[in-house]
C-alpha cells in the first residue's frame, strides 16, 4: 500500500508544502478558513467539496500529523485529539450507547480505569475488569452486548503483555470492536493492527512528541471507524491545537530512533537492576524472566522503555532509592527524553484501596523508571545511591 519503509515515511509522510515550498512543515495558525464565494462556502459545508472550514474539523498540520501517524500504525485513517484521554473518550463515544458492555484489561493507566469504569457508567456502559494475561477471562466476560475490547499492552506499571493476535481473535467472534492502547510501546516497536486490532489509541503526549512539551492524542485504525470518532470530534470539539499537532509530527521524525535507545538503555538497565542489593524483582518484558517474555520478543520489536521492580523493605526503603536520586526526576510522567521515577502506590494507584492495590500486584515497595536517553552510567549511579543505602 504504501511505497516506503517506517523510516522514511517517520520523516517524509504527510508532508504537504504550501506555495512557499517550506522544506520543513509549516504550522497553521489559523481556526478558520476563508472560501472564494458564497457557492463555494456552501460545498465545502455540505461536505460536497473537499477543504478546511474551521479548525474545529480540520486544519492542514493537524492533517499532517494524522497522515504521518496513520502511515506508521499501518492504518487507514487518523484522527488526532487534544490529550490522550479524549482519544479514548471520543472512541467510546463514537462506538458505544446506553446498554453496550465492554470487556478492558485490568493494569490500564488510570484515567481509562475511571473513564470505563465510573463516567461511561453513568451513562449506561457497562465494563468488565478481566485479568489481563487470561484468555479464558476476555472470553468468559463476553456478553450479547459486548460491543468494544479495550486492552493496554504492555501495561503499567507492571509490564504484563497482552497477545493482541489471541484477544482479537475472541474480540471478532463476539463481534465486538478491539481497540489497543499502543502508547507504551508505539508503532517503532509494536503495530496492533497488522495483529488483528481494529484500533489503535495514543497518548501523543508521551513518546509520539516525546520530550514532555505537549499534550495530544489520536485514533488511528479502520477508516469506518476513525470517520464515526472524527464526526464526534467535529461537533463536540475535544479537537488537537494546530501548535501540539505540529510539535508532535516533529516529534515522530525521531521516534524510532528515540525508542530504540531508550529500549536498550532499559534493558541494560533491567538486567544490572536484577543484581542489585535489596531488589526483589524486576519487570521487563526483555528479561528472559518475565512471565511473557517470548510473547512479548514475537509481539515487539523490543522491551520498550518502562522498568519496574520491586525492592525489600516496602514502602520506606522505596521513598529512599527516590530520594536518592540527584538527576532523575520525580514525576510520574513517561516517554520524555529525561528519565523520571515513580512510587506507583502513593502516586499513579495512591487513590485506590490497599487491597486493591494488592490485588493489582502494585506493591509498597515497588517503584517505576520512565527510562529516557541519558548515560547508563549515570541512571545506575543514580540508583546505586539508594539502592546500597
Ligand atoms: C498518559 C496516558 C494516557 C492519557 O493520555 P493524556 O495525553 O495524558 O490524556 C492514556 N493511556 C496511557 C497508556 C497513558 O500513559
Amino acid at each position: 500500500m504504501n511505497p516506503y519503509e517506517f523510516d522514511t515515511l517517520a520523516v517524509r509522510a504527510g508532508t504537504a508544502r504550501s506555495q512557499f515550498n517550506e522544506h520543513s512543515e509549516a504550522l497553521y495558525l489559523t481556526s478558520s478558513f476563508v472560501f472564494g464565494s458564497a457557492a463555494q462556502a456552501a460545498a465545502r459545508f455540505s461536505g460536497e467539496e473537499p477543504g478546511n472550514v474551521y479548525a474545529r474539523f480540520s486544519n492542514p498540520t493537524v492533517t499532517a500529523m494524522q497522515e504521518r501517524l496513520a502511515a506508521l500504525e499501518g492504518a487507514e485513517a487518523c484522527v488526532a485529539t487534544a490529550s490522550g484521554m479524549s482519544a479514548i473518550l471520543s472512541l467510546a463515544m463514537a462506538t458505544l450507547k446506553a446498554g453496550d458492555h465492554v470487556v478492558a484489561s485490568t493494569g490500564l493507566f488510570g484515567a481509562t480505569q475511571q473513564l470505563f469504569g465510573t463516567i461511561l457508567s453513568k451513562f449506561g456502559i457497562e465494563t468488565s475488569f478481566v485479568a489481563a494475561t487470561e484468555l479464558d477471562a476476555y472470553r468468559a466476560a463476553v456478553t450479547p452486548r459486548t460491543r468494544l475490547f479495550f486492552v493496554e499492552t504492555p501495561s503499567n506499571p507492571l509490564t504484563e503483555v497482552i497477545d493482541i493476535a489471541a484477544v482479537a481473535e475472541i474480540a471478532h467472534a463476539a463481534g465486538a470492536l478491539f481497540a489497543v492502547d499502543n502508547c507504551f510501546c508505539t508503532p517503532a516497536l509494536q503495530r496492533p493492527l497488522e495483529l488483528g486490532a481494529d484500533v489503535v489509541v495514543h497518548s501523543a503526549t508521551k513518546y509520539l512528541d516525546g520530550q514532555g512539551r505537549v499534550l495530544g492524542g489520536a485514533v488511528a485504525g479502520a477508516k469506518v471507524v476513525v470517520d464515526e470518532v472524527l464526526k464526534f470530534l467535529r461537533t463536540a470539539g475535544p479537537s488537537i491545537s494546530p501548535f501540539n499537532a505540529w510539535v508532535i509530527l516533529k516529534g515522530l521524525e525521531t521516534l524510532r530512533i528515540r525508542m530504540e535507545a531508550q529500549s536498550a538503555t532499559s534493558l541494560n538497565l533491567a538486567r544490572w537492576l536484577e543484581h542489585q542489593p535489596g531488589v526483589v524483582r524486576v519487570f521487563y518484558p526483555g528479561l528472559a524472566s518475565h512471565p511473557q517474555h517470548a510473547l512479548a520478543m514475537r509481539q515487539q520489536k523490543s522491551g520498550g522503555a518502562i522498568v519496574s521492580f520491586e525492592v525489600a523493605g516496602g514502602r520506606e526503603r522505596a521513598w529512599q532509592v527516590v530520594d536518592a536520586t540527584q538527576m532523575i526526576s520525580i514525576t510520574a510522567n513517561l516517554g520524555d527524553t529525561k528519565t523520571t521515577i515513580t512510587h506507583p502506590a502513593s502516586t499513579t494507584h495512591g487513590r485506590i484501596s490497599a487491597e486493591a492495590r494488592a490485588a493489582a500486584g502494585i506493591g509498597e515497595g515497588l517503584l517505576r523508571v520512565a527510562v529516557g536517553l541519558e548515560s547508563i552510567e549515570d541512571l545506575r549511579a543514580d540508583l546505586a545511591r539508594g539502592l546500597g543505602a
